[in-house]
């Protein structure tokens, strides 16, 4: 099955769903987050443990997106295996990636499909290390059952094993050294994560960081696993770091996450973040680089946050009282709508896939002016979020490809964000963390609404 494409039984009115139904989901399947947060891992083989065709969809819409090359093995579920457990399978195609890929590390998701039948992965795993005296590369697992989480949950899910089960107690701490633990990002967003810590002389653990493997140079040789990512070994030390900066809306209000984790095993200090887009949430990002580096703002920054500021007052009035429309990842909804509600847009609707508690709630603390005239949607799906944007008519639309009908059926701009950017090129090169970022998000909103204008004027005018 694949999750972004399901079917409704019967014909309801448009815009109205059946309860038990959805229809063109808002969401992916949970173990693309996983195997995105895998690809962010020094040598590592994203592995499914189910069907061949969930890598193979997965690996369509990564291939898509990064445009490289993404490997990720199956242990390729029969009928017969989805009877009596994948077991066997599980142990053959863990032998065939050691031989193919000599990977450092197995980065095991399970499908639907094992999930269903109740495989018990742990259980696997340990009876292949004993049977093969833990010589092997170390494998770490994470639960990814689609029909319950979105690609968020794989993705945070991933992040949370990997801290958990390598990262060592520590009490000596590095001076300097600062974990990152991002929300779903672009590639140039996690470079321009590291070169903000730079900045402030911090030297950074980015886990996951796919920066370099899903967006590398060209290569002179072919490499089975493409360079680049989070070291195991640095993800063993994270623990030596003074803190963690932990970025997502939903995230803050949670415990028992990986930076809480670290706090507790190794007094690493937690900081619990918004995504750094706009001006209020990167102050507050390079805040807490300033305080765990006890350096000030750097005259760069404070150049960028000028200009920053300096366009946000030149195109106020192309922005002011505009209304948009947002779908996606919860964290990047948020962001976008703390963002647009800065700029003097009003994010009407702000929809997800995911079931997320007190969503509406989450969004007040980010949209001025309250959250009454917000519709606030979550674990909808593109029939619900295209009924709501039909009625509403917002001036934009920002979100994935998966936008794109009604885009073009309303004739209202789409600005693609997020993951998937299928019918663009570049997606995984757009920046949306900083004041650089910020001003780049803020130049691409202001030029959709002015090129809208312009195309359709019935007079046709070429000076704004
Ligand atoms: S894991 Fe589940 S949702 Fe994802 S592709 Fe496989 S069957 Fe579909």
């Amino acid at each position: 099955m694949n999750p972004d494409n399901t079917t409704a039984q019967g014909t309801p009115a448009e815009g109205e769903l059946p309860a038990s139904a959805t229809r063109n989901a808002c969401k992916l399947c949970s173990p693309l987050g996983a195997a995105m947060v895998f690809k962010g891992v020094r040598s590592c083989l994203p592995f499914l443990h189910g069907s061949q065709g969930c890598a193979t969809y997965i690996r369509r819409y990564m291939i898509s997106h990064f445009r490289e090359p993404v490997d990720i093995a199956s242990s390729s579920f029969s009928e017969e295996d989805a009877i009596f457990g994948g077991a066997r399978n599980f142990e053959q195609g863990v032998e065939n990636v050691i031989s193919q890929y000599q990977p450092e590390l197995i980065g095991v998701a399970t499908t639907c499909l094992s999930e269903t039948i109740g495989d018990n992965m742990l259980g696997m795993i340990k009876s292949y290390q004993d049977k093969h005296n833990s010589s092997g590369p170390p494998l770490v697992h994470v639960s990814t059952p689609a029909y319950t989480g979105t690609h968020s949950d794989g993705y945070y899910g991933a992040i949370d094993q990997l801290v958990r089960t390598f990262a060592k107690p520590m009490t000596a701490k590095i001076a300097g050294h600062v974990n990152i633990l991002p929300a779903m990002m672009s590639c140039a967003d996690l470079r321009h994560l590291r070169e903000l810590c730079e900045l402030y002389q911090l030297s950074p653990t980015i886990l996951p960081d796919y920066s370099a493997t899903l967006e590398g140079s060209s290569w002179g040789e072919y490499h089975r696993i493409s360079p680049g990512g989070t070291s195991l070994e640095e993800i063993e030390e994270m623990g030596s770091a003074t803190a963690t900066i932990e970025i997502g809306h939903t995230r803050a209000y949670l415990k028992n996450t990986p930076a809480d984790y670290l706090e507790k095993t190794s007094s690493v200090k937690r900081h619990a973040l918004g995504w750094p887009l706009g001006i209020r949430h990167t102050d507050q990002f390079v805040t807490s680089l300033s305080q765990i580096s006890g350096n000030r703002l750097p005259e760069s920054l404070k150049d960028e946050r000028g200009r920053l500021v300096d366009a946000y007052a030149d195109a106020h009035k192309y922005v002011s009282g505009k209304t948009a429309a947002i779908f996606g990842e919860p964290d990047l909804v948020i962001a976008q709508a703390a963002f647009l509600s800065e700029i003097g847009i009003r994010p009407i609707i702000c929809a997800t896939g995911a079931k997320v508690k007190k969503w509406k709630q989450l969004l007040s603390s980010e949209i001025e002016g309250g959250v009454a005239d917000v519709e606030a949607l979550s674990g909808t799906d593109h029939a619900k979020i295209s009924a709501r944007i039909r009625e509403l008519k917002p001036d934009l639309i920002l979100g994935s490809s998966k936008g794109y009908p009604i885009a073009r059926e309303l004739s209202i701009p789409l600005l693609r964000i997020g993951f998937p950017i299928h019918d663009r090129f570049g997606g995984q090169r757009i920046l949306q963390v900083g004041y650089r970022g910020t001003l780049a998000a803020f130049d691409r909103v202001v030029n959709a609404l002015l090129e809208n204008k312009q195309d359709t004027s019935e007079t046709g005018y070429s000076y704004l």
